[in-house]
């Protein structure tokens, strides 16, 4: 195949990964010439689910000196937030995620197109439905709004998708208006009276989202929290100094058991000076991927059944602000944590019921005007049922993997077909490569995908000229 002068790249997502992805390719020297599409249905592309605005006590969940889209210049993002007119009195320790979201897109507006044939970035405000191969090598991405695009190169940043039905197979529940299947649904909290009983199914930060937009609403009535392990995600602390990373004791590890010893080791090691287990935990972040990727397939299954949680719990923190109002509203009896799984759900009249299970007992019946499922985004590629998704998994080029984490991919988040080949069209990066990093979610592992994704489009590109 000839190379083309003007290499055509669609990526499919403009939210964090796709904005990120973007700028990237366009600081590649090798892809000046490209021409790039965006696909994104949201009205204003870049901040996607997590930071398109809906409500300012929604706040960030890191500081800001942690969120710069660039790698390379880590006080980006902080330098955007002390020009802000709310910074005025100075920048917010956790900013809110709509202010996050406004960075995002003004930072993608300065390379989106601004007329027919300039050399920007064009943004499609539709969803993509297809990107079948052609026979020449490329693949035609078919967008809802009818347009094809024939392209070089396909990202899929897709990001997160809506929690998938807590339990089955009697689903009628579904169809009932007081059960909530999406948290992050625009309105969805606005339907609740303010003396309706509410329920939420997990414990993690969306819950936390949601149990203080309800407060801030005047919701009054009790609110039951349902969770595995009845934890609340841990609170941040003030900055502290690092503390030194020991990953060349655990690089031979490759148990779950052999690191945890490891870990509890340096948890032991940092008491004794009177340091936190928040910076001995931070220490492993850059190298999470390589622990992970050192596990075989049931060391990984493992650490997913018995320490997923946990880890959730300590790594996922909210603001200290954020604990705080959770703490308050439990020691005032507003909020009443129930440990156990939930079993069954059921309609009942303008109610629901639901059966929690605590572990080792027969379970008992709650009974809620409305239940929100805060359990956390589908990841499984197998169950997810856009068009999209579903076309390319009936052919053959996207792969769900085992664990049902995401999307099996190479190193460079190169899609794998059913015959284990990596395809030299179809890219992705975000949630979607949790199989090959576990963490593939928050800001610093995006961007530096983003950074690496695009830096491999302009080497083959480089390399096929
Ligand atoms: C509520 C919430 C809060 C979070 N807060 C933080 C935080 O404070 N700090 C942090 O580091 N991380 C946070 N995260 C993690 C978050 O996942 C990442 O920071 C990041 O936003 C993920 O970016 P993404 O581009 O992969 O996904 P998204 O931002 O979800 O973007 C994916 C986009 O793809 C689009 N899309 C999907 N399918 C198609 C299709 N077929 N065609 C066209 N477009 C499509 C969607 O419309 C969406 O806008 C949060 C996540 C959530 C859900």
């Amino acid at each position: 195949m000839t190379p083309p002068a003007s290499p055509v790249i669609t990526v499919i997502g403009g939210g964090f990964a796709g904005t990120a992805l973007v700028l990237q390719l366009r600081r590649q020297p090798a892809l000046a010439g490209a021409v790039i599409h965006l696909i994104e249905p949201r009205e204003i592309p870049g901040p996607g689910l997590a930071y398109t605005a809906r409500r300012p006590e929604y706040l960030l969940n890191v500081r800001p000196g942690a969120l710069s889209l660039y790698p390379t210049v880590p006080v980006h993002f902080t330098e955007w937030l002390h020009r802000q007119p709310e910074s005025a009195a100075g920048v917010p320790e956790y900013a809110s995620r709509a202010t996050y979201g406004r960075y995002l897109h003004e930072e993608l507006a300065t390379v989106l197109s601004l007329a027919a044939g300039d050399a920007g970035v064009r943004w499609h405000a539709t969803t993509a439905t297809a990107a079948p191969l052609l026979s020449d090598g490329r693949r035609a991405v078919q967008l809802a709004d009818g347009t094809e695009i024939r392209s070089d190169y396909v990202v899929l940043a897709l990001g997160n998708f809506p929690p998938p039905p807590p339990t089955g197979p009697d689903l009628r529940y579904l169809q009932h208006p007081g059960y909530h299947a999406d948290p992050w649904a625009t309105g969805n909290l606005r339907r609740i009276g303010p003396d309706e009983e509410v329920l939420l199914i997990g414990s993690g930060l969306t819950a936390v989202d949601v149990l203080l937009a309800l407060r801030q609403d005047g919701h009054r009535a009790p609110v039951t929290v349902v969770a595995r392990h009845g934890r609340w995600p841990a609170a941040h602390r003030p900055a502290t100094t690092a503390y030194p990373s020991f990953y060349p004791e655990l690089a031979p590890e490759t148990t779950v058991t052999g690191v945890v010893a490891v870990f509890k080791r340096h948890l032991r090691a940092a008491a004794a000076q009177g340091i936190d287990w928040r910076p001995v935990l931070d220490s492993l972040r850059p190298d999470l991927g390589r622990i992970w990727a050192a596990w075989p397939l049931a060391e990984q299954s493992r650490f997913l059944q018995h320490l997923a949680g946990l880890w959730s719990v300590a790594r996922h923190r909210s603001p200290p602000h954020n604990a705080e109002a959770v703490a308050a509203l439990t020691v005032v009896g507003f909020v009443q944590m129930q440990v156990g799984a939930v079993r069954e759900i059921l309609p009942d009249g303008d109610q629901l019921r639901v059966r929690v299970r605590p572990h080792g007992t027969a379970g008992c019946w709650h009974t809620a005007h409305h239940v929100i499922c805060c359990a956390g985004p589908l990841l499984d590629y197998a169950r997810i049922a856009t068009p999209l998704v579903v076309s390319l998994r009936e052919a053959g080029h996207l792969t769900p993997d085992p664990l049902h984490l995401g999307m099996l991919t190479d190193v460079h988040g190169a899609l794998l077909g059913e015959d284990g080949a990596a395809s030299p069209t179809l890219f992705t990066l975000g949630p979607s490569r949790r199989p090959a990093y576990f963490e593939s979610t928050a800001v610093p592992e995006l961007r530096q995908q983003a950074g690496a994704l695009a830096a491999e489009i302009a080497k083959r590109q480089f390399n096929r000229a």
